[in-house]
């Protein structure tokens, strides 16, 4: 029987819920249990591929092409496992559902509600996850902030789950803030005890409090939060603001958290060896070889929106001993001249980000320009890929008009296009191409060096595709296609016999980029523009 962990917030969401979660994942599975976490999301959005990356973040792609919270993907790499949309339930899908059976009568004659109707809904997705992965220990983050009316349903079900699975299987973690007050140097504890009242009035008793802040919480401070909290002071964790989201595995273990939480819901505790993890942590932060890399976005201003990019950077990083320096590029900016063209110039590797639509993609095309006439290691993931095609047709083969439709949908050379069975969608919910999708990689290609396979796996998530009527056209003009779908798709390109690192892929290989095992192809690309750093 599995048992289970819940994570709730306080007084402000971006407190570093999901790392907490995922760092408890970590230090459980380090326990030699096996560990899923599931984030619940309160808003009514099914999932999180309709939302603006700009006021959300990442949308995280699962391996089964779920369009997650970017809190899959701290799960993700803390805990070295691949997860399912289903690890993301939303308010949207609970509803979906519970209306769906509603309307085929398998609530007949009841009057269907929040309680018990929603909440059974809930305890039963979140029962689901932990038996189809037959798991000793699942997580549940409840996304957003206790008191929220969003999230009431939620922790309406969990502490039914509590009553349901016995105390003894199920405990409660509190993570919430204490602001500093710059005037006196004091860490402020009221907030916090407001934040566990709130949680106690639906009926919820923390079992741990995490308490974030600047800087480390004092014993003074931490006991006025277990006296008001019901908890001894050892239930009371700090985790200050660090260098890396990986330490807090670190320092929550250290201050007795594993023991205090394995103890708590009977767990058999041994002295955890995290020697793997630390040596990470080494190696990501001791580096002082700074590589810098041109970032072309359109949702630069957050950069939570490119999350498991940079993510995937820091791994490469720490693999090979340099720290990547990131340069934010708003690609509009650089369309409307206000960033000059050295910018580019002067880093040691370009990446052209994901995106959607027109703005700034002439901008981005610039820069592909650019980095490809300056011999610039350029990478470009997913809409990037397509734009250097794009370039690639108007300034190399001569089409001067060629485009994406995505963007110009009249362009006479029409060099990315919708997907064959995207012509017929026409709801814009979880219908792209998604997910896992085999690569075939051509051998003697620098994504051969890359991968050293001929089959790979990555993510995929567009509804655009490079034209396959070009493909002889750009073949026969220098540029080689080193990865193909199954069905003969374009998936990675590259420059014919060049020395210099230009490459691109439809896939997102970032989002299977582990802390320990990073994206070969990030590796790769940061190797070659570290080389002009010597
Ligand atoms: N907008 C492009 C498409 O839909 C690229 C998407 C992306 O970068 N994820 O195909």
């Amino acid at each position: 029987m599995a048992k289970y962990l819940v994570v709730t917030g306080g007084v402000l969401s971006g407190l570093g819920k999901g790392v907490i979660t995922a760092s408890t994942g970590l230090l459980l599975k380090s326990l030699g249990y096996s560990v899923t976490a599931i984030k619940v999301d309160p808003y009514v959005n099914v999932d999180a591929g309709t939302m603006n990356p700009y006021m959300h973040g990442e949308v995280f792609v699962t391996d089964d092409g779920g369009e997650t919270d970017l809190d899959i993907g701290h799960y993700e790499r803390f805990l070295n496992a691949s997860l399912s949309k289903k690890n993301n339930i939303t308010t949207g899908q609970i509803f979906m559902k519970v209306i769906e059976k509603e309307r085929m009568g398998a609530y007949l004659g009841q009057c269907v509600q929040i309680i018990p109707h929603v909440t059974d809904e809930v305890k039963s997705r979140i029962n689901e996850v932990a038996r189809e992965t037959n798991i000793d220990i699942v997580l549940v983050e409840i996304g957003g902030t206790v008191g929220d009316i969003e999230g009431l349903p939620f922790l309406e079900a969990v502490r039914q789950l509590r009553m349901e699975e016995g105390a003894d299987n199920v405990a409660f973690i509190h993570v919430a803030l204490a602001p500093l007050l710059s005037t006196t140097g004091e860490l402020k504890t009221k907030p916090v005890q407001h934040s566990v009242q709130e949680l106690r009035r639906i009926g919820i008793q923390p079992d741990a409090i995490i308490v974030r802040s600047i800087t480390w919480l004092d014993n003074e401070a931490r006991r006025k939060i277990a006296l008001y909290s019901n908890l001894p002071p050892p239930a009371v964790f700090s985790v200050p603001d660090l260098d890396t989201i990986y330490r807090v595995p670190l320092i929550l273990n250290e201050q007795g958290f594993t023991k205090y939480i394995a103890e708590r819901i009977k767990l058999k505790y041994t002295d955890l060896d995290l020697g793997e993890w630390r040596n990470y942590i080494e190696r990501l932060t001791n580096v002082d070889r700074e590589v810098s890399i041109a970032m072309v976005g359109k949702y630069t201003k957050l950069h939570d929106s490119y999350i498991s990019i940079i993510e995937a950077l820091n791994h490469s990083g720490a693999l090979i001993g340099v720290k990547p320096k990131l340069k934010w590029i708003e690609a509009t900016e650089i369309e409307e001249g206000v960033i000059k063209p050295e910018v580019i110039i002067e880093s040691n590797g370009v990446i052209v980000l994901p995106g959607f639509g027109r703005r700034g993609a002439e901008g981005k095309i610039k820069v592909i320009k650019i980095a490809r006439e300056n011999k610039k290691p350029l990478l470009g993931i997913c809409f990037g890929f397509q734009l250097m095609v794009v370039e690639y047709a108007r300034n190399v083969i001569g089409l001067s008009k060629a485009n994406s439709t995505e963007i110009d949908p009249q362009t006479p050379h029409p060099i990315v296009d919708l997907l064959p069975e995207q012509r017929t969608v026409d709801r814009l919910g979880g219908t792209m191409r998604l997910g896992l999708h085999p690569i075939k990689i051509a051998t003697g290609t620098l994504a051969y060096e890359i991968y050293g396979r001929e089959i790979v796996y990555e993510r995929h998530r567009h509804r655009y595709e490079v034209n396959t009527k070009y493909i002889d056209l750009l073949e026969s003009r220098g540029l080689t296609i080193s990865g193909w779908s199954i069905d003969g798709l374009p998936e990675i390109i590259e420059l014919k016999n060049s020395s210099s690192f230009y490459l691109g892929i439809q896939a997102h290989p970032e989002f299977r980029s582990r802390p320990l095992n990073p994206s070969p192809i990030y590796v790769k690309f940061l190797e070659r523009a570290a080389l002009s750093t010597r």
